[in-house]
């Protein structure tokens, strides 16, 4: 089986966010589980402005020409030299030194992913590398699957076409225009609502045979009204195709046991070795007592998505209980200000770090005793799965992805973190304080942070499911053209 699989972004050469970090791992993950066999994935991302500045070692492949109004853009191809997943980096005018991978300017960003996912099929006819799956990931590269559904050719009629949703609300808004230019026309005839039939990702769900959402809740919640970004009605007509699928976790880069990020390495047997981590933390922090208090640890986009405002709230209603807490992230200016002027209010309890900061994460997850997440919505989340491997409990909105990784049944013996149901910041206040509770019952603490560390976020398992939908895929492709033949 040959699968394509196309990204905006991928680990190690660029990353912005969680999609990245799923477009790094999840090709290696599936090329493991199935080494031996035929199996073969190959990766295609843009080439970047940032990988153009620091590029790893490149084979330049071939030159294209994709057809466009009113001229055709030129396309390069490279390969990456010595890969076990063979990835290809596409090049052209729009790609340059200095462009951010995500820009504000949505028209500009839909021309230059419609251009990515376009150049990426005329590329595979090129080199004859007929793949038996595309799979794409959120509105950037849903163009191609589109593409593939109305094209006249031949060379993609057995080829199956999959998508994965990481965030649906971003639906491609601006593109329209660049989608016309490279000859792509509205879906006028597909039961898509109007407005969504020049917009990408509704294109690219509309054209794929199966649609992943990064978690089997939210697999759920786009078919509903407060998730589907007006799409769930059309979503919830395809609920025979859609199936949600966890992202896993990279174990080697998230391993208190080995991660060379951290003051003090730990693991299940070493765990008091954790808490050295934490008074590391609070001499960088400059906090001279309250060892004893819980720390509280916000790693995060700071995003209304992710309930910073919520947080805020509650931190500002617990005061009565004993806690200290650390926030880093970068974001909305606004959530910013809020954050800074909370550490104003109450330095002696908050650390406001408003910076991305890989290193510095590392640390927060190992220093601190409980991980808040109060998303609003959450695909699927990485924070809590992390958190969980660091025996640092989670706190999450009863949502998406924080729904189907953080199991809280009100017993700390057999529960991993503590959900909440609405977004709300009474809500998170009671929850809170229920784990602030918790923590100075140490027995049960301890077997809940167990609970977490020994749960199984590894990719293997995800990228099994992964494979498994390639193969239901390709098997009704086969079926199809076997009753097209019958039929002629
Ligand atoms: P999303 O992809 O929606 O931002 P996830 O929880 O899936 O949320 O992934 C976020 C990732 O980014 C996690 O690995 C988290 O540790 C990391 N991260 C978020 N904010 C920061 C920051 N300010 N500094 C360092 N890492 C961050």
């Amino acid at each position: 089986m040959k699968v394509f699989y196309l990204a905006a972004e991928a680990e190690p050469y660029v990353k912005v966010g969680g999609l990245g970090d799923v477009a790094g791992s999840l090709p290696h993950a599936l090329q493991e589980i199935t080494s031996g066999t035929e199996f073969e994935i190959r990766v295609a991302i843009p080439f970047h402005g940032a990988i153009q500045q620091n590029p790893p070692l490149l084979k330049f492949l071939t030159s294209l020409q994709i057809p466009h109004y009113p001229q055709p853009l030129q396309a390069q191809v490279y390969e990456l030299e010595q890969a076990c997943v063979k990835t290809y980096f596409v090049s052209g005018n729009l790609f340059t030194l200095d462009a951010p991978v995500y820009s504000t300017d949505t028209s500009f960003d839909g021309l230059k992913f419609t251009f990515f996912s376009l150049a990426c099929l005329e590329f595979l006819q090129a080199i004859d590398w007929r793949p038996d799956v595309v799979h794409a990931n959120d509105w950037h590269t849903a163009p191609a699957l589109y593409a593939m559904l109305i094209q006249r050719d031949d060379f993609f009629r057995q080829t199956a076409r999959v998508i994965t949703i990481h965030n649906l609300p971003y639906l491609g808004h601006g593109a329209a225009e660049a989608l016309m230019e490279f000859g792509l026309p509205p879906a006028v005839n597909s039961p898509l609502p109007v407005w969504a039939q020049q917009l990408p990702l509704p294109l690219g769900i509309y054209a794929a045979d199966r649609i992943i959402a990064v978690s089997p809740t939210y697999a759920q919640e786009i078919q509903t009204t407060d998730f589907g970004a007006g799409l769930e009605e059309y979503l919830s007509s395809r609920r025979e195709d859609i199936i949600g699928i966890l992202n896993g976790l990279d174990l080697k880069v998230w391993d208190p046991s080995a991660d060379k990020n951290i003051a003090y390495t730990y693991d299940l047997q070493k765990l008091h070795r954790k808490e050295y981590n934490k008074t590391h933390l609070y001499k960088e922090l400059g906090w001279k007592s309250g060892l004893d208090s819980p720390l509280i640890g916000m790693v995060t986009r700071l995003d209304y998505q992710k309930g910073v405002d919520i947080a805020l709230t509650t931190l500002r209603n617990v005061t009565e209980l004993p806690w200290k807490a650390v926030i880093l992230g970068t974001g909305n200016p606004a959530l910013e200000q809020a954050v800074y002027q909370l550490q104003l209010e109450m330095p002696d309890r908050l650390r406001a770090v408003l910076r991305f900061d890989p290193v510095l994460s590392h640390r927060v997850y190992a220093a601190a005793d409980i991980l808040l997440i109060p998303s609003r919505y959450e695909p699927c989340g990485l924070a809590q799965m992390i958190a969980m491997r660091y025996g640092t409990i989670p706190i999450g909105r009863a949502t998406g992805g924080l729904r189907d990784t953080i199991l809280d049944n009100g017993n700390p013996y057999t529960s991993t973190g503590f959900l909440f149901g609405r977004p709300q910041s009474e809500e998170l206040d009671a929850t809170l304080r229920r784990a602030i509770q918790l923590f100075s019952n140490r027995r049960a603490w301890r077997a809940m942070q167990r609970n977490g560390m020994t749960q199984d976020f590894s990719w293997a398992r995800s990228a099994r499911e992964y494979l498994n939908v390639y193969q239901q895929v390709v098997k009704a492709k086969e079926i199809d053209s076997v009753s097209v033949e019958a039929k002629v």
